[in-house]
């Protein structure tokens, strides 16, 4: 064995094995895969091992048909057979909700450009005869879809990667991992010690216990999962073509032929949870004990809707662990409190998605970012708050309704209660109605005073749809109070702050004390990976205010600049709480409980100052995400009630009102503003959103400068760009193709909310830059249908900006 490497991965299933062909296949040949017994001894080997292309999150999407693509190129490149079926998946629809969901898919197929189209009955029939269609309202049919022989692709995988130089070692397992000064790693196995630049844990079902080796936890929780194959079938022995593989997410089981019989597999209600307390390090190729009543009901409806499943015997039943993370997806990257280590673990369709993973790894480690952004698969979507109770009551939630519609603003029940503030209860009793951001509880919208707020989900629009606009239309027309206390917030100070900073952001930092700043930060690409507003509170003393999702993200960037030990560098997310006071009576409602001068000759737009308001310290900044007059104020946690209750209480007559997210996602599209993972992404280039302007290219450095300066001059790929939709009961909310009126695909949405003052439905979206002309008219997919939209010029609320700056 080698003793030194440019990577480890720990790990030998087929995600481990995919890392390293990837690796080696993007010009890191000198790597080495640690396995503690055989390749595939854990999830891989028992696995059905099914292939889809589509998912709700197009990247991702992007990443399964780059996957379901490369099996037979692994065949072609290797020799070794990956035991590749595509005889294509029916998917079928039994209730509207689900037709809209399918039709939603059959949208984006076409905007990719890959086959998944609806299929009449008749031809489905012909696909697979054995289905009983009735009930059945639609049927979306995809030609790619099937299954692989899970050991085969693994080996492929493997054998690919030697062919190309990397080393594989079965029956080591990995005992240590130790950080070293400068970065690098010692990966200690009884066969010896190798010395590496990056170690990745790809250990599957024993993530935890390799991630404890390094000093870090990750929310997981391993699961048993069933399927069984039945005894072969006279009905399938007799046909001459392979069945096409049954997608019934309304009967929440999956079904494919296997030999010429069929396998069943099913996420049943009363899941059952396994190593508890941590994987087993001797559990290898095993299985647990078949139980099969315990996925019953879900059987039933797979042999009512294939009927001959009914008869035949059970030839085998695999009963085996799979490991979750709280939301079902990867927990992928670097870890952000580490160098160099990099995480690929719960990965739950590892046979649909091990390609994309194995790529985006490479190109992370070895380019320093991956071409897509990955934030939904991002480990640092969850901090320290994701603890054993929050990720077992998510995982049993994800389980349990694995093939659940996921609609666009749903909130789940699991994992609530984690993170609360001290306006909670306040909030509760005016009939809030919360959602869950990065652990907290936070107001999405209000019910009114003593009533209960309750939602409801679907495609179209939903019963909070006119309390949002009386929200929207008080913050206009008077004045509304938004908790903003979900922002990330940080303080920087010491000698050399300034300095620090701006080695990091793109944008001057203020220089003046009572100044703030907008800037980006600039990826490893040159694309946007944070926008921040810096405020300088006083010499060497600075307040930064960014996404709250994108915490544990953006260490990522402030690590990768050295900082002087002078330099104090705080997160005060926890510390400190945040209110926008937003709209034209926001001023009058200050100005009973501060002596500070608010008129528009005293504090303008983008300045700060430090102020005393209901007797609370706090810092109040001149913006407003709404695109109104409006203040930020920040005060420590512990004052968060008492600066509320009087912002309510004195606001009265004024009609001053609780406003929620909800609210203020309509309020920032209307206005046009970009946020964070939707409009503003490391996809995306500054020119291409709009920042450009905002970066500084005469500053001596600053993260990804010279990254930018090798694409600023390219023109834009796409533009963002602002749409008036013409739609009656369903606003685009997010991921909708835009095609034009001839069918070519020429964009997506961003976001997407009904304008209450502008009272029309409008998106924010990225299209072709060839066809950003004034005037374009579109067609937006919403429940995949067209819908005609018309572009707009400027934002269509407040064009000028008079208000923001009234
Ligand atoms: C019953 C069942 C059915 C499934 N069906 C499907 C399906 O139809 N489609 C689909 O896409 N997915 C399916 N899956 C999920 C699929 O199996 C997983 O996504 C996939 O196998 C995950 O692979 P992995 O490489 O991440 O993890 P694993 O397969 O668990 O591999 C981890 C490897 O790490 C090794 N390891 C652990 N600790 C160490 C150490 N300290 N040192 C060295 N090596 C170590 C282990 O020995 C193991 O080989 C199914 C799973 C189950 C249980």
């Amino acid at each position: 064995m080698k003793t030194h490497a440019q990577a480890v991965v720990i790990g030998g299933g087929l995600v481990g094995c995919s890392i390293l062909y990837h690796l080696a296949k993007l010009g890191w040949t000198d790597v080495v895969l640690l396995e503690r017994d055989e390749l595939t001894s854990g999830s891989t080997w028992h696995a059905a091992a099914g292939l889809h292309g589509l998912h709700d999150n197009n990247n991702i999407s992007k990443l399964q048909y780059y996957t379901m693509n490369l099996y037979k190129e692994l065949e072609k490149e290797t020799g070794q057979g990956c035991g590749v079926f595509q005889p294509g998946s029916l998917y079928l629809a039994q209730t509207e909700e689900r037709e809209h969901q399918l039709r939603i898919q059959a949208a984006k197929a076409k905007y990719f450009g890959v086959d998944f189209y609806e299929m009449s009955i008749e031809e489905a029939l012909k696909k697979n005869p054995l289905i009983n269609f009735d009930g059945i309202r639609c049927v979306m049919y995809e030609p790619d879809g099937g299954n692989v022989d899970p050991s085969g692709v693994t080996m492929a995988y493997a054998a690919g990667a030697r062919q190309m130089g990397a080393e594989i070692h079965r029956f080591t397992p990995v005992t240590a991992t130790t950080q070293q000064p400068d970065g690098s790693w010692i990966v200690e196995t009884p066969n010896g010690n190798i010395h590496t630049q990056w170690v990745v844990n790809a250990a599957g079902l024993w993530a935890r216990e390799v991630a404890a080796m390094a000093g870090f936890t990750m929310p997981l929780q391993p699961t048993e999962h069933q399927y069984f194959v039945t005894e072969a079938i006279p009905e399938i022995e007799a046909l001459d073509f392979r069945l096409a593989s049954v997608a019934d997410r309304d009967g929440e089981y999956y079904m494919r032929q296997e030999g010429q019989g069929l396998l069943i597999g099913a996420y049943e209600k009363n899941l059952k949870f396994w190593a508890e307390e941590g994987t087993p390090q001797g559990f290898g190729h095993e299985l647990f004990a078949d139980d099969l009543d315990r996925i019953m009901d879900n059987v039933m409806r797979a042999m009512d809707r294939v009927p001959v499943a009914a008869d035949a015997g059970i030839k085998r039943v695999i009963n085996g662990p799979m490991i979750w993370s709280p939301d079902s997806s990867a927990l992928y990257g670097p870890v952000p409190e580490l160098r160099n280590y990099f995480t690929c673990c719960g990965i739950i369709p590892g046979f649909s998605q091990s390609g994309g993973l194995g790529l985006m790894t490479a190109q992370w480690i070895i380019e320093g970012e991956p071409e897509f952004d990955m934030f939904p698969w991002d480990i640092s979507r969850f901090g320290h708050w994701a603890d054993k109770k929050f990720t077992k009551e998510k995982v049993a939630d994800q389980y349990s309704k694995r093939f659940a519609i996921h609609y666009p603003f749903e909130e789940r029940d699991a994992g609530r209660n984690t993170r609360l503030r001290p306006v909670f209860e306040k909030q509760k009793s005016m009939g809030a109605v919360f959602g869950l951001n990065y652990g907290w509880e936070h107001p999405l919208w209000f019910a009114g005073e003593g009533v209960e707020g309750k939602e409801s989900y679907g495609f179209t629009r939903q019963d909070w749809f006119e309390p949002v606009g009386e929200e929207c239309r008080a913050l206009r027309n008077n004045v509304g109070v938004i908790d903003v206390s979900n922002f990330g917030k940080y303080e920087i100070k010491g000698a050399g702050a300034g300095a620090w900073l701006d080695r990091i952001v793109a944008n001057h930092i203020p220089k003046e004390v009572g100044r703030s700043c907008l800037t980006p930060l600039l990826g490893v690409r040159g694309g946007i990976a944070g926008d921040f507003t810096i405020t300088k509170l006083d010499d060497e003393h600075y307040f930064m205010v960014g996404s709250g999702i994108a915490e544990r993200y953006h260490q990522r960037y402030f690590n990768a600049v050295e900082r002087p030990d002078t330099v104090s560098f705080e997160s005060v997310t926890e510390a400190y709480c945040g209110f926008n006071v937003a709209g034209p009576k926001s001023r009058e409602l200050l100005s009973r409980l501060t002596q500070a001068d608010l008129s528009n000759d005293n504090w303008k737009f983008m300045r700060s100052k430090q102020i005393t308001i209901a007797g609370i310290e706090a810092i109040g900044i001149r913006v407003s995400f709404t695109g109104d007059l409006g203040w930020e104020l920040y005060v420590p946690t512990e004052q968060q009630l008492k600066l509320y209750e009087a912002l309510l209480e004195t606001g009265a007559d004024l009609g001053v009102r609780p406003v929620g997210g909800r609210s203020l996602g309509s309020l920032r599209i209307e206005k046009g503003y970009g946020s964070w993972s939707r409009e503003y992404s490391p996809e995306y280039w500054p020119h291409e959103v709009g920042l450009d302007r905002l970066i500084k290219m005469d500053k001596p450095e600053f993260l990804g400068k010279e990254a930018y300066a090798k694409i600023k001059d390219l023109p834009p790929r796409e533009l963002l760009v602002g749409l008036i939709v013409d739609t009656d009961d369903a606003d685009a909310s997010g991921g909708e193709p835009i095609f034009l009126p001839d069918g070519t695909p020429v964009g997506r949405v961003s976001s997407g909310a009904y304008g209450y003052t502008v009272e029309k439905s409008v998106a924010l979206c990225f299209i072709k830059t060839e066809h950003v002309v004034s005037g374009a008219e579109f067609d937006v997919a919403i429940l995949g249908k067209p819908h005609r939209a018309t572009m707009l010029d400027a934002p269509a609320f407040d064009p000028k900006g008079e208000r923001l700056r009234g």
